[in-house]
């Protein structure tokens, strides 16, 4: 009898469902924050409590880069991101300017657990997982992440798309223009797609089972993104009493319902895991990276650019440009690399010191009120990026601990500005993402020590699977 029979779950679980006998049960919230969900939440959501109270629960350490990919695919996988070849969603061809791509799961170069539990004959059911689509077959369901290209292929096996549509209506995968929209609108879609989510998870749990069951919701990170001002007093641009002031609380609450209703999948010795890719933190601003690299003569524009616009490789002046950078939750910088790049400049043999003398530019960096930025720029080859694989940036910048969003585009007057460029914002992510584990084993109460490389080895520990080669996590001992 593992710790779910005791008081606190008992209340929540009100029989599992028959059909379904998970070993392994993950609940993925993209964009969790541990400290609304451990801290200033937690009396008001029972259910997250209660796995708390019975199980053991930390902050979960991100991957490098702390950004939704690579860090599921990192989380799910055990290896580091830079080994994978994942610096992000888009990514350049290297040895070309223009030439890029949007990682989808035909980047993904290692097996997901649900890869490997699939070979071992165990059955599987995955819903939502970022990086998933094109979908791959699996011993068991998977519904992938948004289409991309045209097609509209997202579930294997196919015919599941008929079921999911008598299920719960169309599918929604995402809010569309959620950065752009009317508040309110994206708020109610945020809200309609995570149920629909939930729902769609625990019917197809039902209907089709599974020994390792996972979802996803985006909706906490599309949240976080719009109204973060609004739960944090410390955030710059935080106004008390306003009409958004307790929506992230109610969408919080939602999620613990939702929660409290998937859980009765789980059977009593099933593994609980709630979990999130990164968390939130207060945005700051954009620090005008491209326009940096100008003023500092890395980056040289064929003419000066006389008003805002996004960076595009047919501006720059190759045959005098170093560097030049991409924007983002954190930053990527780019060599100018001779013999790698058409028009490369920089001689492999200087490259070194150049990484060296703009990581120690950028480190030192202040920000409007003189302080410096805290900013930290990550070498390829370094303890965070192991063995860079794939198309790789030369230096990743988080720009004040990534609380300062990397911004792209040129032509700025001001280095600092309060917006970031690509639409509304107000978190960025934080390294530290949310980790809750219930289920049979020692409850521990809060640990520390958390890592996302961790996950996977320690889910796969449960079906006597050994991890995946470049794995750098461990075997939790939960
Ligand atoms: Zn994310």
């Amino acid at each position: 009898m593992g710790e779910w029979t005791s008081a606190g779950l008992s209340a929540i679980l009100h029989g599992v469902t028959a059909a379904a006998r998970p070993s392994v049960l993950v609940i993925g919230l993209d964009c969790l924050a541990p400290d609304l969900v451990f801290d200033r939440y937690r009396e008001q959501l029972p259910t997250f409590a209660a796995l708390m109270d019975q199980g053991t629960w930390g902050p979960l350490r991100s991957a490098d880069p702390p950004i939704t990919i690579p860090a599921w695919t990192c989380m799910m996988t055990g290896v580091p991101a830079s080994r994978l070849g994942l610096y992000g969603f888009r990514h350049r061809r290297l040895g070309s300017y223009a030439d890029k791509y949007l990682a989808n799961a035909n980047h993904v170069r290692a097996p997901r657990v649900w890869d490997v539990l699939s070979r071992a004959g165990r059955s599987v059911g995955v819903l939502g997982v970022p990086q998933t689509w094109p979908p791959a077959p699996v011993n068991g369901f998977l519904v992938s992440d948004a289409p991309a290209g045209g097609s509209r292929a997202f579930t294997f096996p196919a015919e599941l798309e008929n079921e999911i549509e008598r299920t719960v209506g169309r599918y929604q995968f995402d809010v569309e223009g959620f950065r752009m929209a009317d508040p309110d609108r994206v708020l109610a879609a945020i809200a309609a797609i995570t149920r629909q989510r939930f729902e769609l998870f625990r019917a197809l749990g039902t209907s089709r089972g599974g020994d390792f069951l996972m979802m996803v919701d985006m909706g906490p990170d599309r949240l976080h993104h719009l109204f973060y001002r609004h739960c944090d007093p410390a955030h710059p641009r935080h106004r008390p009493a306003h009409r958004h002031s307790g929506v992230v609380l109610d969408y919080y609450r939602l999620l613990d319902a939702e929660l409290a209703l998937t859980l009765r999948l789980a059977p009593a010795d099933c593994h609980v895991l709630v979990v999130s890719d990164h968390g939130a933190q207060p945005m700051l601003g954009g620090f005008c990276l491209n326009d940096w690299l100008v003023a500092r003569g890395y980056l040289r524009l064929k003419c000066p650019v006389p008003a805002v616009r996004d960076f595009h490789e047919s501006l720059v002046d190759w045959s005098r440009t170093r560097a030049w950078a991409w924007g983002g939750h954190c930053g990527r910088i780019f060599l100018n690399l001779r013999g790698r790049e058409p028009e490369g400049t920089v001689a492999p043999d200087q490259a070194p010191t150049l990484l060296q003398e703009i990581a120690h530019e950028l480190e030192a960096e202040l920000d409007a009120s003189g302080r410096p930025m805290g900013n930290r720029v990550l070498r390829m080859g370094g303890s965070e990026l192991p063995d860079p694989a794939g198309d790789h940036p030369d230096l990743i910048v988080y720009l004040g601990e990534m609380r300062w969003r990397a911004l792209g585009s040129i032509g700025h007057a001001d280095l600092f500005q309060l917006e970031n460029d690509t639409g509304a914002d107000d978190a960025s992510h934080h390294p530290m993402g949310v980790f809750i584990h219930c289920g049979p084993g020692r409850p521990q109460g809060h640990r520390a020590d958390l890592r996302i490389l961790d996950v996977a080895p320690t889910i796969l520990s449960w079906f006597n699977q050994q991890p995946v080669d470049g794995c750098d996590g461990r075997v939790l001992d939960l």
